[in-house]
């Protein structure tokens, strides 16, 4: 919901031109359509336990499907809650699943797992991924 690689500018995609004005809301769900895809499907990818039962039934599949992840950009996001979370240390056994998701907030430092609040969105996916620690 943003133009992430060059500056988080608007565009027809989020119903806005870049000179900021409201315009027809441009959505790939629709191009698919448009373009003959049956086998449509728009996801929250922060919603882990969904878009990974979204992928298995569309992979199973012999025809195309396009599978639409939508969600506002992080750091947008991150204007609104920043709400940041953190590792109950007390509580950690160390396995280090966390930081193989790919979250760069998540740290192994001095032999315990962190959480860097300079760069934590507070998404909240870490603790969908952990099931023994409360963030
Ligand atoms: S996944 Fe949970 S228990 Fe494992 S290292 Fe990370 S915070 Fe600790
Ligand atoms: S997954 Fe989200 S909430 Fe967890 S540490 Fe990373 S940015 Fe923060």
């Amino acid at each position: 919901m943003t133009t992430a690689m060059t500056g988080h500018q608007v565009h027809p995609g989020v119903g806005k031109t870049l000179s900021g004005d409201d315009t027809v809301e441009l959505k790939p769900e629709c191009f698919a359509k448009a373009a003959g895809v049956k086998n449509i499907r728009v996801v929250d990818p922060y919603d882990l336990k969904l878009l990974e039962q979204v992928l298995r039934q569309e992979l199973e599949r012999n025809e195309l499907s396009v599978v639409v992840c939508r969600r506002i950009c992080v750091l947008l996001e991150k204007l609104d809650k920043n709400n940041v979370v953190a590792i109950e240390q007390g509580k950690c056994n160390k396995c280090g699943v966390c930081i193989r998701f790919g979250c760069p907030a998540i740290q192994l430092r001095d032999g315990s797992y962190t959480i860097n609040e300079l760069l934590c969105t507070g998404c909240d996916v870490c603790a969908a991924v952990c099931k023994k620690v409360r963030y």
